[in-house]
């Protein structure tokens, strides 16, 4: 019998992570939901993998810190082998021009959009590469439209982590191509979740919706199709692409 694909979907309790969790779980995936806070949110999410036929399990922790990401690898290699990393977890912590900004605000916005992806992605290229007796797989990191529009007034520095997102994309790609391990990146626009809420405006994604030239914020079950894509064999010649799903934004 094949094996069952194993994926890590980072910050996977709400928003992107968990509409991407249930959507690969219904592509046949088995699901490790991770989060840093919310347990219940996070135990809900592996109910809903279970009853759409999927094992999943829920575990917290950081991913900006090695020592924590290391155990939730550890917890994820206790299932079976690793074969697919979204890097999902994020967040914006905080709307205001960077002057105005904290520093310990701006660190950890930095911490978690991108050493959080590159800690990540380091301990999925060790037990993934095929050169390093993996089997083989993908990762998926979710960077942003901000990467490219810089988004002034809001974070500068978020818009710049996930600049530092795609470029590690571009990179890796190339560094795994011939171990057997595809990356890619998906650059969502203006989705409805609560990161809004979280940095202080939960208006955040109305206000901005006329923006967006399809005329509206995305959601995130239209963000998770994208992922599972770029995850699946039909996207087994695709590497160091960021696909944009942003209204065209
Ligand atoms: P969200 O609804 O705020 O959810 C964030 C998730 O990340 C939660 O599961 C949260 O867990 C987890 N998380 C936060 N910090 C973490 C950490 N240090 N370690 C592990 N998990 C952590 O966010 P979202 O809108 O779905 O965003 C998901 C990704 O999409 C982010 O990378 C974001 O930058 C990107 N993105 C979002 C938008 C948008 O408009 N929403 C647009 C472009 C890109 P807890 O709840 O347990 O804290």
């Amino acid at each position: 019998m094949e094996r069952r694909p194993l994926t890590i979907v980072t910050g996977s309790s709400r928003g992107i992570g968990a509409a991407t969790a249930l959507h690969l779980a219904g592509l046949g995936h088995d699901i490790v939901v991770n989060f840093q806070r919310d347990r219940s949110a996070a135990e809900s999410v592996v109910t809903a993998i279970g009853a759409a036929g999927g094992q999943g399990i829920a575990v917290q922790a950081d991913v900006s810190r090695d020592d924590e990401v290391e155990r939730l690898f550890a917890a994820a290699l206790e299932l079976g082998a690793v074969t697919g990393l979204v890097n999902n977890a994020g967040l914006t912590a905080h709307i205001a021009d960077l002057a105005d900004t904290p520093v310990d605000v701006i660190r950890q916005v930095v911490e978690v959009n991108l050493m959080g992806v590159i800690l990540c992605g380091r301990r999925a290229a060790q037990v993934m590469s095929t050169a390093r007796g993996g089997s083989g797989g993908a990762i998926v990191n979710v960077s942003s439209s901000a990467a490219t529009l810089g988004s002034p007034h809001e974070y500068v520095h978020y818009a710049a982590a996930k600049a530092g997102v795609d470029a590690f994309t571009v990179g890796l790609a190339k560094e795994l191509a011939a171990e057997g391990v595809r990356v890619n990146a998906v650059a969502p626009g203006i989705v409805a979740t609560d990161i809004h809420a979280a940095a202080g405006e939960p208006g955040r994604a109305d206000r901005v919706a006329q923006r967006v030239p399809l005329g509206r914020v995305g959601e995130p079950t239209e963000i998770a199709p994208a992922i599972g894509w770029l995850l699946s064999a039909d996207a087994a010649y695709v590497t160091g692409a960021v696909l944009r799903v942003a209204g065209g934004l």
